[in-house]
């Protein structure tokens, strides 16, 4: 499948929900393009999986930014890579740094450099471990097993739907619970 079909048929899933993210996260490695950059150099002509190109256009031509978080040991490999692919300008954010911490640090570098909330973003990634990590903070997170593809795209979307109703339900919890009238509790009296 071509770019543009790849496009077509993302903008079709991507159509098919009420609530989207505001902003979706991408990992590098094994997530947007099959290798480890740190293996390769930096002379290479880099391929993305098939269905990525498609997906970040889609997302960017219904507003929804895109941004990138690897803990990649040689961001200067990851930055000349994405410049051959003509990807650089398309993040509104690009974390690519190694940490200790499971992205939790990428994705507060993130928040104060977009001011999106974390409940308004929506991640990919192929490790289990940033995905247990960065839901801790509130982000819906979609672990991909083979590369992001449609498939991951319409899970990631439909995770990112339960995972708003989940915070929208909770808030009006608080909400009701801090609204009610201070004599209407049994501790007044
Ligand atoms: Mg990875």
């Amino acid at each position: 499948m071509g770019d543009e079909k790849v496009k077509a048929e993302a903008t079709q899933i991507i159509g098919m929900f009420q609530v989207l993210p505001r902003l979706v996260v991408f990992d590098l490695d094994y997530t947007l393009w099959p290798f480890y950059c740190e293996c390769r150099s930096k002379r290479e002509m880099p391929s993305m999986y098939p269905h990525a190109k498609g997906i970040l256009y889609a997302l960017k031509d219904r507003g929804i930014d895109v941004a990138v978080a690897s803990r990649s040991p040689t961001p200067d490999i990851a930055d000349a890579f994405l410049d051959k692919l003509n990807m650089k300008s398309l993040f509104v954010a690009k974390e690519i740094f190694s940490s200790w911490t499971h992205k939790t640090d990428h994705f507060q570098r993130i928040h104060s450099r977009t001011g999106v909330p974390f409940n308004s973003m929506l991640f990919f990634d192929d490790e289990d471990r940033n995905i247990k990590a960065v839901s801790k903070m509130g982000v819906a997170s979609t672990l991909v097993g083979n590369g992001v593809n449609l498939g991951a795209l319409r899970q990631g979307l439909t995770n990112f739907s339960q995972n708003w109703n989940t915070s929208e339900k909770n808030k009006q919890k608080w909400v009701s619970k801090f609204s009610q009238k201070p004599n209407s509790s049994k501790e007044q009296k």
